[in-house]
């Protein structure tokens, strides 16, 4: 057995612990603690404590991945609900879709009974309001939000407030691996902008023969370089969980264009590996851990990623 999460999953992550240790299914096990997370204010970047989109509102992403089956739910920018990493569980369980957003994904959550709740949390509007007031002009205020978002775009958004996703990933006693995420996303998107984190591929996947990635930071990144599968399937061709990483990191420094910016990557393999790495992402990334051999979890430093010491293929 094996549990990894990020800094952010400090709510929940000794709850899932506890239910692995109770043989839980792994997916059953995340998503009940992450939907901790999601409902603590203190998390700025998830759930009730994430930020809105340019308009104010919350839109938040989610994703699980059974790896076992390779079955998959997620959602994405999803209006007015909580827990959403328990709704992306939700659409694997009974849907024949893979993902809902938007007002979709609202209208299934209002008939499986997840209450109508606005998730904005009151500092959370008060920021994004005096940062509307210091970027727009007086007219462009008075006529708000009838004006064009786009130009906003560039200067509004901001993806350095959102510190991060929470990303979970475990083997649980039945070594199944499997991968659960849920963000609120960049901090003022363009209303409707889905991250990598509901994402298959690119901010997680599962595959319990192998091992199991999910990504945080930039989105924007992960999804042109399919990240998480591009590990997962790294090790499939018999790559040790260092150098998977390493190609992937080396993969993402290959953009030259685009939005730039930093990218964590979390991830394990079947023989109880486990690798988080941090590329260019300002100061230190930190991480919880935890084995059956531990007394309890530990909050662990990433490694930073240096093109220079790669891991190379095939070590
Ligand atoms: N990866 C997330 C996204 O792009 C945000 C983050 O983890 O900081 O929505």
């Amino acid at each position: 057995m094996i549990l990894l999460a990020n800094s952010e999953a400090w709510p929940g992550f000794d709850q899932t612990v506890e239910l692995l240790k109770n043989n839980a299914y792994g997916v059953d096990a995340m998503v009940a603690g992450i939907s901790a997370v999601e409902r603590n204010v203190k998390v700025r970047s998830v759930g009730y404590g994430g930020w809105p989109n340019m308009l104010g509102k919350m839109e938040c992403d989610a994703g699980v991945m059974d790896g076992t089956t390779r079955e998959v739910g997620s959602v994405g920018a999803v209006p007015d609900t909580l827990p959403v990493a328990a709704l992306a569980h939700e659409v694997m369980k009974r849907l024949p879709h893979v993902m809902l957003t938007g007002e979709g994904a609202r209208r299934f959550a209002t008939e499986i009974g997840f209450p109508v709740d606005d998730v904005l949390y009151e500092d959370s509007k008060r920021v994004w309001w005096d940062r509307l007031q210091k970027e727009l002009l007086p007219d462009e205020l008075k006529a708000f939000p009838d004006i064009p978002l786009a130009p906003l775009s560039r200067t509004i958004t901001d993806p350095e407030r959102v510190r991060d996703t929470t990303v979970f990933l475990a083997q649980d006693s039945a070594m199944g691996i499997h991968a659960v995420t849920s963000t609120s996303g960049w901090a003022w998107k363009y209303p409707g902008r889905v991250g990598d984190s509901p994402i298959a591929g690119a901010g997680f996947y599962a595959d319990s023969r192998y091992g199991a990635a999910a990504c945080t930071h930039t989105g924007e990144m992960t999804m042109r370089c399919g990240t998480a599968r591009s590990i997962v399937l790294a090790l499939r061709f018999g790559h040790s969980l260092r150098a998977a990483v390493d190609m992937a990191m080396e993969d993402l420094g290959q953009l030259k264009t685009g939005f730039l910016a930093g990218v964590v990557i979390h991830a394990i393999d079947a023989a109880g590996n486990h690798e988080v790495a941090s590329f260019q992402c300002p100061g230190e990334i930190k991480y919880w851990f935890w084995e059956p051999t531990m007394s309890k979890p530990e909050l662990r430093i990433a490694r930073q990623y240096d093109p220079q010491r790669a891991t190379q293929r095939g070590s």
